[in-house]
């Protein structure tokens, strides 16, 4: 089969794999009909994050049930499935409470040996571990593009709005426009925000921002704390949502909050980062973030995507071949691209 590995910052390969076989009896093999292209794996194509050269990328996926080992029992060969990012036991500590991110024993598509040495999904074929809970059958009617997002992207964003208690009524910023913020855009409005106030530099994602219904609001060519102030009688927004991971957007989400407020930090934070924590304090700012649940999510986003009410439709900017994925990794990076989605 033909996979996609990373071999060194700004370089990947199309290579030719082994096919994968079920292993445990809850492993199941996956034909990957699309898979998309995600922000995690521009901080791999960069080399932020590292994993071995030759691995296999990739974690978002729509496929069909090729081969499932004697436990699998909740998809059947032949399905047409889609996955989580990543897989989790069910029976940990954690999974017992539900955080399924933070299973003791989860393991991370394409992101090599430190997440658990599971081969990406930007392939033909993907061993999928504890099938069961990793993968759903995709609902009738839903587009590949559309279920794509609902294992990881999507499920971030609904996470990014649920995780920070927005109430109906409330004003929500959403800081960094890329597909995990625009999905939070929209999560926001489902979950009866009264104003989205959307905060980036490209005005592309701008203007699906507003085709969102949301307020676009420039970060630099104007000023987001004067435009929250303005529709927040002077308060401040309800929920901050920082959708890109440093240590300036932390700051900004915490300036426009009003007291009381709640930053959401869906976006990756890697490195070590200054934060003003006195106003935190001064202000009682609740921090929510982490790793999104995304397998808790997953039956919520699934009902409201196939009652078109979530839509990330307007995301997928390019189909591409996988033997094009070093054209594709470019173009993203150069954000010539929100979502591209690959298949074989
Ligand atoms: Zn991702
Ligand atoms: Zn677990």
């Amino acid at each position: 089969m033909l996979a996609v590995t990373f071999q060194e910052p700004g370089r990947v390969a199309v290579e030719e794999r082994p096919d994968p076989e079920p292993v445990a009896p809850d492993d199941a093999v996956v034909r990957v009909d699309a898979s998309g292209i995600c922000g995690s794996d521009l901080h791999i194509f960069h080399g932020r994050v590292q994993i071995e050269p030759g691995f296999t990328i990739g974690h978002e996926f729509v496929g069909t049930v090729v081969a499932a080992g004697d436990d699998v029992t909740q998809v059947s060969v032949g399905d047409r499935v889609l996955g989580t990012f990543h897989s989790a036991c069910g029976h940990c500590f954690f999974c017992r409470k539900g955080l399924f991110q933070k299973c003791d024993e989860a393991r991370v598509f394409g992101h090599g040996k430190a997440l658990g040495s599971l081969q990406g999904t930007q392939a033909e074929l993907a061993l999928v571990p504890h099938a069961n809970l990793t993968l759903r059958r995709v609902p009738e009617g839903l587009s590949n593009d559309v279920a794509l997002f609902a294992g990881d992207v999507m499920g971030t964003g609904y996470h990014a709005i649920v995780n920070a208690g927005l109430q109906p009524g409330d004003t929500c910023a959403v800081i960094g426009l890329g597909p995990v913020g625009l999905c939070a855009v929209m999560s926001a409005a489902v979950a009866g925000a009264a104003r989205v106030i959307a905060i980036d530099t490209v005005p592309e994602r701008l203007e699906v921002a507003r085709s969102l219904g949301a307020q676009p609001v420039h970060a630099t060519e104007e000023d987001p704390r004067a435009a929250v102030k303005e529709a927040t009688e002077g308060r401040g927004v309800d929920v901050a949502v920082d959708a890109v991971g440093n240590a300036a957007v932390v700051d900004l989400g915490v300036r426009l909050l009003r007291k009381a407020g709640t930053l959401s930090m869906v976006g990756v934070h890697a490195e070590r980062a200054e934060v003003h924590m006195g106003l935190i304090w001064f202000k009682n700012i609740t921090v929510a973030g982490g790793h999104a649940n995304v397998m808790g999510h997953l039956d919520a986003v699934l009902s409201l995507m196939g009652a078109g009410r979530l839509d990330p439709t307007p995301l997928v900017t390019h189909h591409m071949k996988l033997s094009e994925a070093q054209d594709a990794y470019d173009a993203y990076a150069s954000h010539q691209a929100l979502k591209i989605v690959l298949s074989a």
